[in-house]
């Protein structure tokens, strides 16, 4: 069995968002800032997840982030999810590496934006380039549940990131072997 390191993340987006836009009840176009507070409301076979939006004056606005299938079966309810805190980190794969990590598994609990794999990974891995990255992605030591994905694959909410360090030591070993300068893909 793998030496292995499991990650559970909520990610959040950092920014406070604000969108300027005409609210009704104010009667003309005001700054709008996110709660953080969002909501899924079941409609019929859909479920509909909003942010809510709140002007200076507290009305409200629900921005939609997105629309999911619901499965027959299950019962539609209506509820307010607080957002959890963002508990994601910036990792070092060669301290992992060191340390006899043979796996790393994130499990994304929770997202709130919409963010390619690419991207994503090389906000949270130290030193490798986001060239690098994809190729590692393309490789298939970075794996969405446990398959090979593209490296603009959107990252959802219960998806399985895992990172193959064995792999990855592989890698590094071959363009080594290569005489390739293995820096050159890293910042
Ligand atoms: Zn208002």
């Amino acid at each position: 069995m793998k030496n292995t390191l499991n990650l559970n993340w909520n990610i959040k987006n950092n920014s406070e968002e604000t969108e300027e836009r005409y609210c009704p009840a104010c009667g003309k176009k005001v700054v709008f800032k996110d709660s953080l507070i969002r909501r899924q409301n079941a409609n019929g076979k859909n479920i509909y997840h909003f942010a809510i939006f709140k002007c200076e004056k507290d009305h409200t606005w629900n921005k939609q982030l997105g629309i999911f299938k619901t499965i027959s079966g299950l019962e539609n309810k209506r509820e307010f999810l607080e957002n959890k805190a963002d508990n994601s980190e910036i990792i070092n794969l060669d301290f992992f590496i060191q340390n006899g990590i043979e796996l790393v598994n994130i499990n994304i609990e929770s997202i709130d934006c919409k963010i390619r794999l690419d991207k994503f990974i090389s906000g949270k891995i130290e030193k490798y380039s986001r060239n690098y990255i994809n190729s590692m992605i393309n490789d298939g030591i970075i794996r969405i549940n446990d398959f090979v994905t593209k490296p603009n694959k959107a990252i959802k909410e219960g998806d399985n990131i895992s990172l193959d360090l064995g792999m990855l030591v592989d890698k590094l070993a071959h363009m080594e072997q290569e005489g390739e300068d293995k820096n050159e893909d890293r910042i």
